[in-house]
């Protein structure tokens, strides 16, 4: 027995040290020093496939491409033994999760360190490397009942522009004074993606091509560990595990009790080297789209790490003690993290992969059921989200329950109906179930990183209801229903029609005014041949388009493209209503759309809307500077769209109303409404807190209680019911009612002057999500949509961003509506 254990060790060490002989650290791989220089991806990349191609402990593998066509990839590092045993170790560990059906009977843990979300926290890509290398040459022993599995970057795109940024500006020597251009980024920073998407916020919605690649591996692999590599202010000492408050309820004990475990083996290496660390302090479990959340949902233990850094520091910088931070520095504590992360987990194996298998088990759940009730086209963007994130859903049984109505909240019975979406909560995803779809998440504290709600029935302008009692599912939900009527092409054919209710009627439309048709919409509800159609519906007069050839042929290549059936009729005298020559159908210009761009904007607002023209509505957009803005006149563009941030200079303002003036349409979101409040010559106006007391205000709030008292003045992400005038053109396809995610504390008046098209009514208060007691009176009555006709143009103010994070689908519409219907 000793004997053996002797052999053992003899073995092990030679297969280490013919490891560290044969394997080039990244140092010797790149040829300079790691920490000298930011490595370009494809270099790392490189790397990657270089130990993969001689070791016999890494697999690597591609698993996708960025916008800008970088590739993904991850890399599995385990003994040899398991690396030959990949895909039997996967299935085994989904048979832990219920997500494959049979006894799992292996002891191998699954650990996964995500690097480089946040293009310019560059440091945790090089730290990737070195985590590999050392993995393979001197941590062998813990590879026996480990796979780790390394995503060296989430974000390619976004690290590569810091990178080539900073590799064009930076001195030689580097230059540690902070004032000094290398450690100040341009616009847009390499944070986020090609986009200018946060990654970090888009794990649950899945709106990025790199967010869906990834969650199809993630989903085959389902880590026990996940951690999310990040940086922060060049001040801050090191953040690790324990998360702060508030956690999401279904954050299990055995889950807090990990990664304490995880944290304390962390504070052992920093405290041997004196480094500065602080835990459970800034970043809270509750939003569901990080790294860290998602995977604690989906049954890990999901954790940030955050090292000072990120596109300030470059390649070493001056901080507030006088001490130098450097690349090798950050470099450093990720790799010892990440390194103590494999140990804890290799040391734990058996009880990690116990407590996991119980994780899944969802029998307890006190709502069985969530039942979405609605359009068809709306249940159906449902199921794509409940796709990728491998949900089982069903369609429902025709049979009676007793519910949670969210929209009353109240408890009444509903008879569930065929085309109803039934999403059971038993199912190994069960808990991810509840956190999606729940009417709100109970939250433990206020204070916290991110918005506080997100549930998806009002996200996707759906009835939602909940039920305690377990349904027998057995039907698909089937996804073509509605796609029941065909085109048909007739000779005798007056006109075509088609319905005005989702962005992708807005492609549609998009398309048509593209191939140069002219377009009719309509103002009023009516019906011809049998067919009631609502406002908003479009119209095509086979009459005014000569012009086009092969009609008939067109109108359906174009329908085909975009999966799309128009309603072919005969005649334009309308049975209810008006005949198609009234003025109440107006022509469609073409629109000739610019967006705004440029330092001072946000550019998360930009790339929201960048996205959604390139990617859904999938419309020309102008991105024209924002210092360019003289240049955009109503001879080229009809319609300016104002992001969020964009603040005009008085003479930029003179540009804004001549152009609406002369027939320019100006939507302007968030806080770039800014521009106009206040102003002569405009009727919007900034809400004024009520005061009736002429006392001056003293805060006699406690110094250590100020942070919760500022929380009662802000709202962090909430619902909010609004009242809408659906017979406006800028709320076509919605009822009179909408459900708003409301962003900021700074409200509107009504507007005196112009259309309030959407408003929170008397006495509003928050759906669900945390609004501080003070926001709420300032709510009452302002506004959320409104138009305001200036000149011959008009201006279009959206209170609340209905792009954010691409995830509110029940907002899309409205901005479709603003662009095609003024
Ligand atoms: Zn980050």
């Amino acid at each position: 027995m000793k004997k053996l254990r002797i052999l053992l060790v003899i073995s092990l060490f030679f297969n280490v040290i013919s490891n560290a002989q044969t394997i080039k650290s990244p140092s010797e791989f790149l040829g300079y020093e790691l920490g000298s220089r930011f490595t370009r991806h494809h270099k790392v990349i490189d790397y990657f496939k270089y130990v993969s191609e001689t070791s016999n402990n890494v697999q690597l593998e591609k698993y996708g491409e960025t916008n800008e066509y970088r590739p993904l990839y991850i890399s599995y590092i385990s003994s040899k033994e398991n690396i030959k045993n990949l895909e039997i170790i996967r299935k085994d560990n989904l048979k832990k999760t219920g997500l494959i059906n049979g006894n799992s009977t292996s002891e191998i843990g699954i650990v996964w360190l995500s690097y480089n979300v946040h293009g310019n926290e560059a440091s945790s890509t090089e730290a990737a490397m070195l985590t590999l290398y050392k993995l393979i040459t001197e941590k062998q022993e813990w590879l026996k009942h480990t796979v780790v599995i390394i995503d060296p970057c989430l974000n390619p795109d976004g690290r590569d522009r810091y990178v080539n940024w900073y590799n064009q500006k930076k001195s030689n020597p580097y230059n540690i004074n902070p004032d000094v251009i290398e450690h100040n980024e341009p616009w847009p920073s390499g944070r986020p993606n090609h986009y200018l998407f946060d990654l970090n916020r888009d794990w649950a919605w899945a709106t990025q091509v790199e967010t869906q690649q990834r969650l199809k591996i993630y989903n085959k692999w389902m880590p026990q560990v996940h951690v999310d590599f990040h940086e922060q202010f060049i001040n801050s000492p090191y953040y690790f595990a324990p998360a702060a408050e508030p956690f999401h309820e279904i954050i299990t004990d055995w889950q807090r009790d990990f990664q304490t475990k995880i944290g304390k083996n962390h504070a052992k290496y920093f405290d041997q080297n004196g480094w500065r660390y602080f835990t459970k302090e800034a970043f809270d479990l509750f939003y569901p789209s990080y790294g860290d959340t998602y995977p604690t949902y989906m049954g890990a233990i999901g954790m940030t790490y955050e090292q000072a850094g990120h596109g300030k520091a470059g390649l070493g910088i001056t901080t507030e003690n006088n001490t130098e931070l450097t690349l090798r520095d950050r470099i450093d504590h990720h790799t010892t993290t990440g390194l103590s992360t494999v140990e804890v987990a290799a040391k734990n194996t058996t009880q990690m992969l116990t407590e996991f298998s119980k994780f899944f088990d969802n029998s307890n759940l006190k709502y069985k059921n969530y039942i979405l009730r609605g359009a068809l086209e709306k249940i159906e963007k449902v199921t794509e989200l409940l796709d990728t994130h491998e949900i089982k859903y069903y369609a429902g049984n025709g049979k009676s329950v007793k519910v949670l109505n969210y929209h009353t909240k109240t408890t009444n019975t509903l008879k569930i109906l065929e085309n109803d979406l039934v999403i059971p909560t038993n199912q190994p995803k069960g808990k991810m179930v509840k956190v999606l779809f729940e009417p709100a998440s109970k939250l433990t504290d206020s204070v916290t990183y991110d918005i506080t709600v997100w549930s998806l029935p009002f996200a996707y302008g759906l009835q939602g209801f909940a039920t305690e009692t377990s349904i027998d599912l057995t039907a698909n939900f089937s996804k073509s229903i509605h796609k029941t009527l065909k085109n048909q092409s007739s000779k005798n054919v007056y006109a075509y029609l088609h319905k005005w209710n989702e962005v992708s009627d807005a492609q549609l439309l998009g398309d048509l005014l593209e191939e140069g048709f002219n377009v009719r919409y309509s103002l009023a509800d009516f019906s011809v041949e049998g067919h009631s159609l609502k406002k908003g519906t479009f119209i095509i007069l086979k009459g005014e388009n000569r012009h086009i050839l092969n009609f008939n042929e067109k109108i359906e290549e174009i329908a085909d493209r975009i999966t799309k059936e128009f309603i072919p009729v005969s005649t334009g005298f309308v049975e209810n209503g008006y005949d198609f020559g009234s003025s109440n159908y107006p022509l469609i210009s073409s629109k000739k759309v610019a967006v705004l761009a440029g330092e001072g904007i946000s550019s998360l607002n930009f790339g929201e809307i960048w996205h959604f023209f390139e990617t859904q509505l999938k419309y020309p957009l102008n991105v024209i500077k924002k210092d360019h803005l003289s240049r955009i006149s109503t001879t080229k563009y009809n319609v300016l769209i104002l992001p969020s941030g964009f603040n005009a200079s008085k003479k930029q303002l003179e540009s804004l109303s001549k152009f609406t003036s002369e027939g320019g349409t100006v939507i302007a979101i968030a806080n770039a409404i800014n521009n106009f409040a206040d102003k002569d010559g405009y009727s919007i106006k900034i809400k004024k807190e009520e005061d009736s007391s002429s006392t001056p205000k003293i805060d006699l709030t406690p110094f250590d209680q100020r942070e919760r008292n500022y929380m009662k003045n802000s709202i962090t992400g909430s619902i909010f019911k609004s009242t809408i005038d659906a017979t406006h053109p800028l709320a076509f396809g919605y009822t009179n009612e909408y459900y708003s995610l409301k962003l900021s504390a700074t409200s509107y008046n009504l507007l005196e002057n112009g259309y309030n098209v959407g408003y929170f009514p008397k006495d509003s208060k928050n759906i669900a999500g945390f609004a501080g007691v003070n926001t709420l009176q300032n709510i009452s009555n302002s506004l959320l949509f409104g138009v305001e006709n200036k000149g011959k143009g008009q201006l279009i103010y959206m209170v609340d961003n209905p792009l954010f994070r691409s995830f509110w689908e029940n907002g899309k519409l409205f901005f479709a509506n603003a662009v095609f219907f003024n």
